[in-house]
């Protein structure tokens, strides 16, 4: 069955061109998407729209005056695929533009583009990350063609008007929906929407006014960076199509594992293992710090999982003054196999501190089962 065009604009079958259009212009007022974001008004402005495009086409109006529908199939002109609606407003533009001005985004556009963002990963030592460093990176990204300047066209030519689209950039095309016909418009193919093709293309970058090329730029990682941070390198990443601007540089930094340290924010940790009697006699350690050699004194019976802390040892505040703590935490090691000079002394040591019997046989004074084993850490 044709679609009544007629009736969906509210006009009768004798109405002028002059009153097409302001029975059109009335409804699509208060229709209009950017006026009217309800789905349904939006669904009524595409079938208003539509029967404006065929009414206001005076070939298209007559084949309705003679019972036919011009877009419907077969019509001449191909029926498209897809979704009904994916392809938006954009074809009717240029009716749009001629009630509402440049309420549309219309027209070619510029063969130049800025260029595309890119993302370099930065293997960064642990010292590295913490006092900051500066690095020479290779990078392989597009910059603009020296040959034409960004131009994109050989010495002495210059663009030409696409034929597809007669320099609009874009082309339409009529999609069946459950609606009727709608028209659609999309970016041209041939020119990529730009409204024009390049007859003579630039032979060193084929016509896309810019080149693959390798540069090495030189990069400052701040200290007290983390791993997974990106620092923004402006206008270092590709150029665009058309030798427009550059997109930026991303420099994500990884942070490599550290044979000693783990790192928690900007403190930092280590596991350090004292036999028994270096924990019971005390000792001093020697630690290969960020800041260098530091020898620490670990006092006489220093007790399992003790923490020594040294201040601002760690890594540097990114933002602010100052640093974190470096953490050395202390596991104390029994032996495992004792010769029988060994167990001999130890045995002598236990029976000099009276540790020497069976715990649970010498449980004296309340203290219960392991007030022995308790004593014996304290000192007593
Ligand atoms: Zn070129
Ligand atoms: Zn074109």
């Amino acid at each position: 069955m044709a679609t009544d065009y007629y009736g969906l604009l509210g006009v009768g079958r004798d109405a002028t061109s002059e009153q097409i259009k302001r029975a059109y212009r009335r409804l699509a007022r208060d229709l209009h998407p950017d006026v009217n974001p309800d789905p349904a008004a939006q669904e009524r402005f595409k079938r208003i729209t539509a029967a404006y495009e065929v009414l206001s086409d005076p070939q298209k109006r007559e084949i309705v005056d003679l019972g036919g529908d011009p877009l419907a199939p077969g019509g001449g002109v191909g029926a498209g695929q897809g979704s009904p609606f994916g392809a938006g407003f954009g074809g009717f533009g240029d009716i749009m533009d001629a009630f509402f001005g440049a309420s549309t985004p219309r027209g070619p556009r510029s063969r130049v583009r800025q260029g595309a963002d890119a993302l370099i990963r930065l293997d960064l030592e642990l010292a590295e990350t913490a006092f900051g460093t500066t690095r020479d990176l290779t990078v392989d990204t597009a910059i603009i063609c020296e040959t034409c300047k960004g131009a994109g066209t050989a010495p002495g030519t210059h663009p030409a008007t696409c034929d597809t689209c007669a320099g609009r950039g874009e082309v339409q095309s009529v999609q069946r929906s459950f609606l009727g016909q709608v028209m659609t418009s999309r970016p041209c193919p041939t020119c990529g929407g730009t409204g024009t093709v390049v007859p003579h293309p630039c032979v060193s970058c084929g016509g896309d006014g810019r080149v693959r090329a390798r540069r090495t730029i030189s990069v400052k990682i701040p200290a007290g960076v983390e791993d997974g941070m990106r620092i923004r390198l402006s206008g270092q990443g590709e150029v665009g199509p058309g030798g427009g601007p550059a997109g930026d540089l991303y420099v994500e930094v990884h942070e490599l594992p550290h044979d000693i340290f783990t790192r928690e924010g900007d403190d930092l940790h280590c596991h350090v293992s004292l036999p028994m009697t270096a924990a019971a006699l005390g000792t001093t350690l020697t630690l290969n710090t960020l800041d260098g050699e530091e020898v620490l004194d670990v006092r006489p019976g220093t007790q399992p999982e003790t923490v020594l802390t040294l201040r601002a040892q760690g890594v540097p505040h990114l933002r602010g003054v100052g640093r974190g703590d470096l953490h050395i935490h202390i596991a104390v090691t029994t032996p495992t196999r004792l010769d029988d000079e060994q167990e001999r002394l130890l045995r002598e040591l236990a029976r000099l501190r009276g540790e020497d019997l069976p715990v649970s046989t010498r449980a004296h004074g309340g203290g219960g089962l392991f007030s022995k084993v308790r004593d014996a850490f304290n000192g007593r």
